[in-house]
């Protein structure tokens, strides 16, 4: 139920509205129309900024592209590149608090979750890319003469930035992404114009604000706010813009990806995911079933990673399904700001109607609501953490993307059945296993399709590792050493002696 409890919300500073254009914080030229930053816990609206048209995403990619082409920019030691990365860390250590508290009332994800977990995710993004910028070589290469003569070659590869960078964000990690986008982009020596989703570009916008005073040079981080169909679109549709880094939806990234055919841009895609959660029957279920819920009603289930699938090994089902029911009927459903809070609001009322009728959908098609299974009557967007039994393969619920708090759970009657069951879905982003028999948890890691496999964990991101999805979760991996060849292009260079 709706928490009532007496908190304080903190000081909340919000960004001038202004966007970063070439170094520095304008009000677009082009933009008339504007879009409401809403409260999503209450439907309040917090400000307004601006609608950009393709005209100012036009002299933003063209500020990007001044500056990636200037003498100063290529002639920047890796090192000092990395160094504006530092010192962009710093700033946001410093404002941490703050920044915290505006992604919460933006995007109504719990306070102690952006506090703990995007702020650090972004500070230590910023400090992982910056430790990259100095380590980006390319290799001697042993020369095969096509034809033996008495000419002498040698041959090196190296690894040249492949220029402007447009970086797209989603609305569930909106200050994370951005970093996601910028640190390995000036890292490997792009430049950058990034739009954030119009449904939560606040702490976008003030990540602007201390771009400048770290000390960018003018245009290496562009910052223009604005729709998808239009900013983004044009910024998609740019012939200057070389590669298109997007997280969203898998929808907007195949047009994205169709669009980018007309210049040949370079893409990485990180999309959406039905991502299994896996409970065996010799599993630690004191760590399982929690670990089970965590996965699919964290951030109200608005994590691409989701565990959004349940499937359980028949003798500890009940127990499974117990468990997690009594955890969904616990959880508290409140405001961000508040401590006591376990649950948040879902991002708009588009998001929670679409939640909503999803689960209509299957309760229709037969599934059976254990838990949950209807909208929070207060006010902002909040829908109540959702279990589903009896859900079939085929089923609506079963097969799309929900991104909400609902989880669909099937029972595992057979072994040979689990990694069919797990692969049974268009997509391949990740995936959990839970057992205590290290020799299985392996052996299905390797034979699940999905760019992560947890074993007795889920959602845990990590820099370091590659991050991305096959089948329609995505294409290409943004974190960790793969990040190298989502920047950049090798470069072969073969000379006679
Ligand atoms: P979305 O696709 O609606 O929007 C994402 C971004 O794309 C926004 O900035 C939007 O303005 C922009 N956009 C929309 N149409 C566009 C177009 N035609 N051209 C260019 N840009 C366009 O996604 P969303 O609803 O904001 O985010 C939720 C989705 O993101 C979910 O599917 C989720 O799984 C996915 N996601 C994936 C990851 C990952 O790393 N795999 C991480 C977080 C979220």
């Amino acid at each position: 139920s709706q928490n009532t409890a007496h908190f304080e919300r903190p000081e909340i500073r919000l960004p001038s509205g202004r966007i970063l254009l070439n170094g520095e914080l304008v009000q677009p030229r082009g933009a008339e129309r504007t879009i409401d930053a809403i409260d999503p816990a209450t439907g309040a609206t917090i400000m307004s900024f601006a609608a950009c048209s393709a005209e100012d995403v036009d002299r933003a990619v063209n500020a990007a592209h001044a500056c990636f082409e200037s003498r100063a920019w290529q002639a920047m030691r890796p090192l000092d590149r990395g160094r504006l990365l530092e010192n962009l860390a710093l700033l946001v250590e410093r404002h941490r608090e703050e920044l915290a508290a505006l992604e919460s009332l933006d995007s109504g994800k719990l306070l102690a979750v952006t506090n703990a977990i995007d702020l650090q995710f972004t500070i230590d993004g910023l400090r992982y890319f910056a430790g990259w910028a100095s380590k980006i070589n390319g290799e001697y290469v042993t020369h095969n003469p096509l034809v033996p003569e008495d000419a002498v070659y040698r041959a090196y590869t190296q690894r040249r930035p492949i220029g402007v960078v447009g970086g797209i964000t989603p609305w569930n990690f909106p200050i994370g992404q951005a970093i996601q986008k910028i640190a390995p982009a000036i890292a490997f020596g792009c430049t950058v114009v990034l739009k954030p989703s119009e449904e939560s570009s606040l702490t976008t916008l003030r990540l602007g604000e201390l771009i400048v005073e770290a000390g960018f040079p003018a245009g290496a981080v562009n910052i223009v706010t604005g729709y998808g169909a239009e900013a983004g679109a044009a910024l998609v549709d740019h012939p200057r813009v070389r590669k298109i880094a997007f997280t969203g939806s898998t929808a907007t990234g195949q047009r994205i990806l169709a669009a980018s055919a007309a210049t040949m841009k370079r893409v990485t895609l990180e999309l959406g995911g039905k991502s299994p959660t896996i409970i065996l029957a010799d599993a630690d279920l004191d760590r399982a079933i929690p670990g089970a819920a965590a996965a699919i009603f964290s951030n109200s289930g608005q994590i691409c990673t989701a565990g959004s699938r349940l499937l359980v090994e028949d003798a500890v089902y009940d127990r499974v399904m117990d468990g997690v029911a009594g955890i969904a009927e616990a959880l508290r459903l409140g405001s961000p700001f508040d401590p006591a809070t376990q649950i948040g609001p879902l991002i708009s009322p588009r998001q929670r109607d679409r939640v909503s009728q999803i689960v209509a959908a299957g309760v229709q098609e037969g599934a059976e609501v254990v838990a949950g299974g209807r909208v929070e009557e207060t006010a902002g967007w909040f829908y109540r953490p959702t279990l589903l039994a009896n859900v079939d393969p085929d089923m609506v619920v079963m097969r799309e993307e929900i991104f909400g708090p609902v989880v669909c759970a099937t029972r595992i009657t057979d072994r040979s059945q689990i990694v069919p069951m797990a692969n049974d879905t268009p997509f391949g982003l990740a995936a959990s296993v839970w057992t205590r028999n290290l020799d299985h948890a392996h052996l299905l890691a390797e034979r699940i399709d999905a760019g992560t496999v947890w074993l007795n964990t889920h959602n845990v991101l990590d820099l370091a590792m590659p991050f991305g999805g096959g089948k329609l979760s995505g294409l290409g991996r943004e974190f960790g050493s793969e990040a190298v060849h989502a920047f950049t292009e090798p470069k072969a260079v073969c000379m006679r002696l």
